[in-house]
């Protein structure tokens, strides 16, 4: 079996205790194509991060390789059809990184309107002279409306939490999902009016063909002047270009980003912005959600390779 990266320890010695042999790309580095393939091609099953694309190429070198245990909830990295049509099982790893990536949601919220960055810098450079009465104003989350995207786990979770801080949440998604109707008291609405009404709009959803810029310009042009995007779901879901646009000309209050649509290069221009927040895709990334997504993805493997059915196909 191939892990394609340095993956918590408890995922290698699962996998031996069930008498596998284990080989694991430890460079830090990520793996190009041909190392991929390299190291893939006579596995059994193949434990793969977000950052390796296994597209029809990849598949078609993989001789032996009956299940593809994708260490990540999305799987946007797989071309599914196509390893489905060769009889590789995908699997991935919900629920249990849905708190850690709300987590960082919430804080990004927090860090945005309350200008975290431009405060702690002051400090660090010395331009600290006391108490004012208009130093460094944000913006206070009570009574404010949260715009939630995708509202399943993680969007729900997010939305929780904002909830806690006296947010009002409206959300978006095909279907009506219960726990936001009547856990929170949220609305379902058109994207428009959710891009619209939102003082916060955080994004959740999966990359697919139907979400790949969903969040287009002309959804952009909708946002409030003193409103803030979160994007802690994947960089091409949204028009990024557009977006840094608007925060350029100050035309929205702020941004903070976790994903990016050329990760892991980041738009220079956003390097330069302030009032923006960059991430380096973190959401996931507490111990305790990464040993569990390391657990989940050895026992899929685990289940696959001895005729069993995975924990958490897709
Ligand atoms: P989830 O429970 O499947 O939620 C996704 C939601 O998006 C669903 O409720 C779905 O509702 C909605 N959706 C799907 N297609 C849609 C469409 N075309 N239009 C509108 N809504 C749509 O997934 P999750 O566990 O919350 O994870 C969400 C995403 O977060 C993952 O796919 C991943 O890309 C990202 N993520 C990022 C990090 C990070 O490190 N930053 C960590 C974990 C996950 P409907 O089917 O009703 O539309």
């Amino acid at each position: 079996m191939f892990i394609t990266g340095d993956l918590p320890i408890v995922a290698e010695k699962q996998l031996k205790k069930a008498g596998f042999t284990v080989k694991i790309n430890r460079n830090q580095k990520q793996l190009t194509k041909a190392e991929l393939i390299s190291g893939a091609k006579n596995a059994d099953a193949v434990i793969s991060l977000l950052s390796n694309k296994i597209d029809m190429e990849v598949i078609d070198c993989l001789s032996k390789c009956r299940v593809i245990a994708n260490y990540a909830v999305g799987y946007n990295n797989i071309d599914l059809e196509y390893a489905r049509k060769k009889n590789i099982i995908v699997t991935n790893t919900p629920d249990v990184l849905t708190d850690a990536t709300a987590d960082i949601a919430m804080g990004l919220i927090l860090a945005v309107t309350r200008r975290f960055y431009e405060s702690e810098k002051l400090v660090r450079d010395k331009k600290f002279v006391g108490w004012q009465p208009k130093l460094l104003l944000g913006s206070s989350l009570q009574n404010k409306t949260l715009g939630i995207i995708g509202a399943g786990r993680i969007g729900y979770a997010t939305a929780l939490r904002a909830k806690a801080f006296g947010m009002k949440i409206i959300y978006f998604s095909r279907s009506r999902n219960e726990d936001f109707d009547e856990k929170l008291n949220a609305k379902k609405v058109s994207l428009p009016k959710l891009m619209n009404a939102a003082d916060v709009i955080s994004l959740h959803l999966p990359l697919n063909e139907r979400t790949k810029n969903i969040v287009n310009s002309k959804m952009l042009d909708l946002m409030k002047s003193s409103s803030v995007l979160i994007n802690t779901a994947r960089g091409e879901v949204l028009n990024e270009i557009h977006l840094i646009k608007l925060l350029k000309k100050k035309k929205i209050f702020g941004a903070g980003f976790d994903v990016y649509q050329n990760e892991p290069e980041i738009n220079h221009e956003l390097l330069k912005l302030e009032n923006v927040y960059l991430l380096p895709h973190i959401g996931s990334a507490t111990i305790e959600a990464r040993n569990q997504m390391a657990e989940i993805a050895a026992q899929n493997v685990i289940n696959v390779l001895n005729g069993k059915k995975p924990i958490t196909p897709v």
